[in-house]
């Protein structure tokens, strides 16, 4: 049987001479690729996407005579933009189209689940192999998925107070492993520059503790960093225009001053998470200060900015770290939407827990984590799409 597939194009990435798309195929599950593609087809089209604008593209699957297309959409609005492809791209294309399971698409050689996979296949064990998913994909799903996708732009408005306690079981056993060669992208210097120039939208707090903002904006925030993740997310929410805040643990910067810089040389937030992510609220005083004073000197020393954003680990505080905060000019910084990255560890659930969710002043409680990179595209291009506003908090 014929198989329906929509073919997201969500990046295009250049490693050494090599350049592949980074794809999601949406089927009842969605899974995302890295399509080692000929130069010639991957300059054609990076020249007529933009993946700063919140666009959502999909690849043809149709292309004859060298000519392929592909759908920009936005908000409600589409346009088709032809280019010029190869014949190998043309002939992979249809090698995907006629994969019946993931099984089959796995034995592409052109296909890889991520960059490094080919170079690292003796890392046994290592955790950043990912499960394969092999589950059957049934036509009507797929319509249906389709529909979801391009048509809908509903928000359930399910609206989640904050909850203190959700962060509790948040595994705090989050450790480095090794790096992924972080892919340049194929832009070109002049508009390289005009990325980095380009404002990144930032609200000030005022309210000593914050769990939302008004209707219209969104912010993203990064909890227990830095970590090998860092410079992906920074990445990703540039090449959206997006904002975004990380609040970071003392202890991890040692491992990974880089990241830190990485974030505040790209104009992002960063607030404090404490020093070694105790509970707050079962903390004496003097642990608290010591927590709070030692690990804003800490961001500081790198950053060479004042730190005035705190989020306590698990959400937990007491009356003295209200006060503490207040002397340390600490503005607290909670949650409306925790779509449990740290649970599920699963990019298709975080992304439909945070779709389940009034997104609309909301503010949005991630974690680094691999997962979390990887539905981090279809979360900002969905938030988007919904015509929100993404900021920093400053
Ligand atoms: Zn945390």
């Amino acid at each position: 049987m014929h198989q329906v597939k929509l073919l997201q194009l969500i990046r295009i990435h250049k490693q050494g001479d090599t350049h592949y798309l980074h794809i999601m195929l949406h089927a009842n599950e969605k899974t995302t690729y890295y399509w080692q593609v000929d130069r010639e087809t991957a300059i054609r089209l990076q020249a007529i996407t933009d993946f700063s604008k919140g666009y959502f593209y999909q690849l043809s699957w149709e292309s004859t005579h060298r000519q392929s297309h592909i759908t920009q959409t936005y908000r409600n609005e589409s346009k088709n933009l032809g280019f010029i492809c190869s014949k190998r791209y043309a002939e992979q294309l249809t090698q995907i189209q006629h994969a019946e399971s993931t099984e089959q698409l796995e034995e592409l050689a052109f296909l890889s689940r991520n960059l490094a996979f080919k170079q690292e296949t003796s890392l046994s064990g290592s955790r950043k192999q990912r499960k394969q998913r092999k589950l059957p994909w049934p036509l009507t799903a797929t319509f249906i998925l389709l529909l979801a996708i391009l048509s809908s732009f509903t928000c359930h408005a399910i609206f989640t107070n904050v909850n203190a306690d959700s962060e509790k079981q948040e595994e705090t056993t989050e450790q480095p492993i090794q790096e992924e060669p972080k892919p340049e992208t194929m832009l070109p210097e002049d508009s390289m520059t005009s990325e980095e120039e380009r404002a990144i939208p930032a609200v000030a707090l005022d309210a000593e503790i914050s769990s939302g903002l008004d209707e219209g904006m969104v912010a993203l925030t990064f909890d227990d960093g830095p970590s090998d993740y860092s410079k992906q997310i920074v990445d990703i929410l540039t090449e959206f225009g997006a904002g975004g805040t990380f609040f970071l643990i003392g202890s991890n910067m040692d491992e990974h001053p880089d990241s830190v810089e990485y974030i505040h040389d790209n104009n992002f937030s960063i607030g404090t998470h404490s020093v070694n992510h105790i509970n707050f609220a079962s903390s004496s005083l003097a642990t608290q200060k010591g927590e709070l004073q030692q690990s804003i000197e800490m961001i500081e020393a790198v950053t060479g900015e004042a730190v005035t954003l705190f989020r306590p680990p698990y959400g937990q505080m007491n009356e003295d770290t209200k006060q503490l905060s207040r002397e340390l000019g600490q503005r607290i910084v909670l949650w409306n939407n925790d779509p449990k990255d740290w649970e599920s560890r699963n990019a298709s659930n975080i992304l439909q827990q945070v779709k389940s969710q009034d997104v609309s002043g909301s503010i949005i409680l991630l974690h680094e984590t691999e997962a979390t990179v990887d539905a981090l595209p279809e979360i900002i291009s969905y938030l988007q799409e919904q015509g929100l506003q993404l900021v920093s908090l400053q």
